[in-house]
Parts: structure tokens; sequence; C-alpha cells
């Protein structure tokens, strides 16, 4: 079977999904088909972001019966590299901290709140386990994708060869400008860190902002990560969420705004 990520609506929410196999389900929902008002417009699942929190409640209820799922478990991100094993019943979303999370219970969606970090999908070639992992700048030079990925092998006996990555929607290069102090941090951690830097001056893109560096590629920097691992790369998505608005929340944009979730889950 080789499909791609396909837009859907269910009930008015629309969202990406992008099925590999039947028992499991990557989606990536839009900010369509909430209820929350202007700048959280309209379907944010992030209570953290000053939005009324019966709204988010709404539209995390909203995303559940669009993807069919019972649970969709979200946890507090902190731009942290802590991996958390989700197992028994949900949790409220303020009780555990953490930036990726692991299952390999059916039914059980992991959510991931983003606008403009990474969501990277991590999954069991035979669909028995999960992973979802919040990569941004600080989550990528933490190398929080690998060690989701080990974290996967270790707990579920699965052979990392035999896991597969999918990347989401997440801000491009283009778009992403940084400074000395973000490329200090991937230097300690990547052996090649000009694979994913391209300095600003002298590119003919619109510059964003006068005191950045350079452009960062944090989806080639995770790929790069996952596949020196030995992780094989299925189907990623490479929409932009600073460039579409229509779609995306970004908070390098918007600044105030809502947050995407992007799930995974096992049937
Ligand atoms: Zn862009």
């Amino acid at each position: 079977m080789d499909t791609d990520w396909q837009l859907r609506s269910a009930d008015g929410v629309q969202y990406f999904e992008y099925s590999p196999h039947p028992k499991l389900i990557l989606a990536f929902c839009t900010r369509r088909g909430g209820v929350s008002h202007d700048p959280y417009e309209s379907l944010n699942t992030s209570f953290a972001v000053g939005d009324d929190s019966r709204n988010v409640e709404e539209n995390l209820a909203r995303v559940r019966r669009a993807l069919r799922l019972l649970t969709i478990q979200t946890v507090k991100q902190t731009h942290s590299d802590t991996v958390l094993p989700i197992a028994g019943g949900p949790v409220l979303t303020e009780m555990l901290t953490g930036d990726a999370c692991i299952t390999d219970q059916a039914g059980m969606g992991l959510g991931l709140k983003v606008a403009d970090c990474l969501p990277v999908y991590l999954y069991a070639e035979d669909s028995g386990c999960i992973g979802i992992a919040h990569c941004g700048w600080r989550g990528t030079a933490a190398k929080l994708a690998e060690k989701t990925a080990r974290e996967l092998s270790r707990h579920f006996s699965v052979q990392l060869s035999n896991l597969r990555f999918a990347l989401g929607p997440c801000i491009c290069p283009n778009c992403y400008e940084v400074g000395d102090d973000v490329r200090a941090e991937f230097e300690k951690s990547f052996p090649v860190p000009d694979k994913f830097f391209s300095p600003v001056a002298g590119t003919a893109a619109v510059r964003h902002s006068p005191v950045a560096e350079y452009r960062l590629d944090i989806r080639a920097a995770n790929r790069w990560l996952l596949m020196e691992l030995g992780l094989l790369e299925t189907r990623s998505i490479a929409l932009c969420t600073f460039e579409d608005d229509r779609l995306c929340y970004s908070a390098r944009r918007d600044k105030t705004t809502g947050r995407n979730l992007a799930v995974i889950a096992l049937r």
C-alpha cells in the first residue's frame, strides 16, 4: 500500500492524514473546524496560549470525533528532551511534562501541539508501537527524535532498522532565521551542523530579522539524525507553517496564536 497525506474533513474539522498501515493513523489537524476566536481561530488545541479553556476542550473533542479516537493523550511541552512512555488510562495534559511520547496501546492517540516546531512521527514497520516527538530547534539540537527512536526500540524490543519515520509540517528554512546562539547549540551535538545552516547574508529571499545570521532547516537535521540511526523515512509532508496562514498556526508569524495538533495512533 503506498498512499500519501490526504486532506480530509470530518464534522468540519480539516486534517491531513497518512495511513501507511490499516492499524496506523498519522494526522495533522489544520486550524479549521474549531470554535476558538481570533487570534486562536479556530481549532486551537493548547491550553497554554491564553485561549478560553472551554473552547480548547470542545476543539479537542472535535478532533477525537474526527479521527475516531476515544483518547488523545497530550502533555505539557517545555522544549525538553524528555520521552514519556504512555500506558493505562489517559491523564490530564498538565499532569505529564515532556516533549515526546511512546506507546504500544491501541486506541491511545498521542498528540503534540505545534506552531512552527516539527512533529516527528515514529512507528514500527509492523505497527507494534508508535511515538511522536516535538522538535523545534531545542528538541532538534538535543536529538530528541533520536532519543525517542531509541526509547521505542528499548521499551518495545523492536530493532531500529524496523522503525519508520515521517515528518509533519513545520517552518521551512526560507522562513526560519536564527542567530549564532542556536548554531552554537547544534555544534555541541551535531558533527556537521553546516549541513543545516545557510547564511542569511547574500541570499535573495526576504530577510525577516536584522539580527539573524542563518537559516535553519530543522526538517533536514531531524531527517539526517534518524537516517544515521538506520531508520527509513516513509512519507513526509512539506508544508511550511509560517507561509500557510489558512491551515497553520505560526508562533513566529503571529506571536499570540493557537497550536495545531499532530496525532499518531494505533487503531
Ligand atoms: Zn516557509
